[in-house]
This record gives C-alpha cells, sequence and structure tokens, in this order.
C-alpha cells in the first residue's frame, strides 16, 4: 500500500525533540498505527532525494530485532515525516519514571541494553553500512514486549554537522572527543558510537548525565576533550565486568577504542546473552505500570483540589 500523509489521522503525541514532534497516527485505509516523526527541513530537492535513498536503505531494519521498523518516509511541504513502529517509551523518560517510583535500573536490565544497542549498532554496520550517529538514552526505544530497539538510524547525518547541533540545540553531549577536536572530526567511524553508548550507559546507570554539572553546551564540550573520561561511581554496586566495559566504551583515543566485535565478546555482554532468570518484560511492564498510576493520582489530585475549591 502506498502510504501518503493526507491518509494519516493522528491521535496523540508520542514526544518532541529538538527537530520536531512525534505522533501516534492511524493509517486510515488499512488501520496500522505508527509512530510518525515530522521534522521540519528547509533542504533542497538533490538532499531530499539523496536522504529518501538512505532512507530506503533502512527498510532492511526488519530483520533486525535490535532496531525500531521503519515503514518508509515522505516529504510534505519541506517536512520530513518519517514512519516507524510504536514503542511503549524511551530510555531516557523510563530512567525517570524509575528515579520517580524510588527505583534503580538494576545491572541485569543495563547488560540488556548494551547487548541490544551493541547487536542493532554492529547489524547497521555490518548489513546496511551506516553509523548511527546519534546514540543517546532517547534513541533506544523500549516496549513491554520487553525489546529494547535503536532508532533515528539514517537521519541524523543529513540533518546538520552535530557539533553545530549539538551547541544550538543545548542538548548534553554524548559525542566522543574525537568528534569535537582532532583529525578525525569529519571521518565518522563506528567508534563515536561506541563511545556515546558509554556515555548513555553511565547516565542511566547512575540517573545523571556525566557531564551535566557543566553549565553551557560549549563548555561541556571542552569537558570532553579536556577532562578524563569518565567512570562509573565505585559505590554503586556494580560488578568489575561493568566497570570494565565502560572503561573501554570510554577509551578517549579512539584508535584504541573497540570496536562492536570486541564488545559482543565482552564478558558483561557474554554473560548478558546468556542470562535468563531476569525478565525484561516485567520489569519494563511494572515500572510503567507504577509510572501510570503515579500519573493518574497526580490527575485526581487535581480533581479533588477543583472540587474543594468549587
Ligand atoms: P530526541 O530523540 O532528540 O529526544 P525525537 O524527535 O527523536 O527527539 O523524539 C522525541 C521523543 O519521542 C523521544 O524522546 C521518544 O520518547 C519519543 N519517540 C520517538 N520515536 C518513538 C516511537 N517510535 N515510539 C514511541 N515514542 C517515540
Ligand atoms: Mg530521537
Amino acid at each position: 500500500v502506498l502510504v501518503r500523509a493526507q491518509d494519516l489521522e493522528k491521535l496523540e503525541e508520542l514526544g518532541r525533540g529538538a527537530y520536531g514532534v512525534v505522533e501516534k497516527m492511524r493509517h486510515r485505509e488499512t488501520g496500522t498505527i505508527m509512530a510518525v516523526k515530522r521534522i521540519h527541513s528547509s533542504i533542497n530537492d538533490e538532499s531530499q532525494k539523496r536522504m529518501l535513498v538512505e532512507l530506503q536503505a533502512c527498510m532492511k531494519s526488519d530483520c533486525c530485532r535490535q532496531m525500531v521498523r521503519f515503514f518508509g518516509a515522505m516529504f510534505r511541504e519541506g517536512d520530513v515525516w518519517i514512519c516507524m513502529e510504536v514503542m511503549a517509551t524511551s530510555l531516557d523518560k523510563f530512567y525517570r519514571m524509575c528515579i520517580d517510583t524510588h527505583r534503580r535500573l538494576s545491572e541485569p536490565f543495563l547488560a540488556k541494553c548494551a547487548l541490544s544497542v551493541v547487536e542493532g549498532l554492529n547489524y547497521m554496520k555490518e548489513h546496511m553500512n551506516l553509523i548511527h550517529r546519534d546514540v543517546k538514552p532517547s534513541n533506544i526505544l523500549l516496549n513491554r514486549q520487553g525489546e529494547i530497539k535503536i532508532c533515528d538510524f539514517g537521519i541524523s547525518g543529513h540533518l546538520t554537522n552535530s557539533v553545530a547541533k549539538t551547541v544550538n540545540a543545548g542538548c548534553k553531549p554524548y559525542m566522543p572527543p574525537e568528534r569535537i577536536d582532532g583529525d578525525a572530526k569529519d571521518a565518522y567511524d563506528v567508534r563515536a558510537d561506541v563511545w556515546s553508548l558509554g556515555i548513555t550507559l553511565v547516565e542511566i546507570a547512575t540517573g545523571t548525565h556525566p557531564y551535566a554539572k557543566w553549565k553551557t553546551p560549549f563548555e561541556q564540550l571542552k569537558q570532553v576533550v579536556l577532562e578524563p573520561a569518565p567512570k562509573l561511581p565505585i559505590n554503586m554496586g556494580f560488578t568489575d565486568d561493568f566497570h570494565d566495559f565502560i572503561s573501554l566504551c570510554l577509551t578517549k583515543n579512539f584508535q584504541n577504542r573497540p570496536k562492536y566485535g570486541e564488545l559482543i565478546t565482552h564478558r558483561w555482554l557474554v554473560n548478558a546473552r546468556e542470562e535468563t532468570t531476569f525478565d525484561v518484560a516485567s520489569f519494563i511492564c511494572e515500572i510503567l505500570d507504577q509510572a501510570e498510576a503515579e500519573q493518574r493520582n497526580v490527575l485526581s489530585g487535581i480533581n479533588v483540589n477543583f472540587a474543594v475549591n468549587v
């Protein structure tokens, strides 16, 4: 079926990012529900064509369980609409839900996340010859079936130079030192994504972004280049394997940083793959249910106040 923008009916907003909005939509004819990311782009026809060609390659993501299913993309009045599978939430929201419900992301869960991301990124590289370039908690999505998948592949390279993007959008820095300052600034390497994964894991494991204490994005980028790489705190009870995995991902010199082949055989991930007692789906459902219940309490609290005021 050829999907056109006018055949889609908006159901609700799923989230907002620096470049646009993600909405849950229904394809009227087939009833298919999808998440549609609308990015405002003033790019010309030539780059639109190139972007579409690259996005078409993302159709292969169907074969990979660790990548969000991609349905297709279209242009409408200068906007790019990217249609993908709907997921329950993203890791940035999920770890905050955990904090709100006074829980922590356990190490088995963190290891499952890392395993999915590494497998997804490795598939992208091996089968699609694609480097992600924007690995961060909000680009790792979860669902109630316990699936953990990466999204927003094949997009970020088309928008703008990523250093400018980070500074302009005021995002926290997930990019490695060599992307900010060095000869490798323009030659993208998979190991940039490995660094971003390391920062992502530290953030969701501890509940704070390791560079969050620095005020301006510009200062943060300077920290990435000048300071020693972030580490996991030693007093949080994490295993030696996890500490080791993080220090490998956050190797400052990218030439010494491992690629996916080495990470996949790291003991922390090998154990995560063999781990069967930890039920990812139940854990995700538990946190989502608690967060939703809390949300309902907040809302009914508002009603009570209204009633009292009347
Ligand atoms: P960013 O990734 O920079 O936060 P995006 O525009 O890519 O910005 O996404 C905004 C939010 O929309 C994300 O944080 C995520 O929570 C949500 N989102 C994105 N894609 C999906 C999806 N396929 N299913 C459910 N929620 C999504
Ligand atoms: Mg995103």
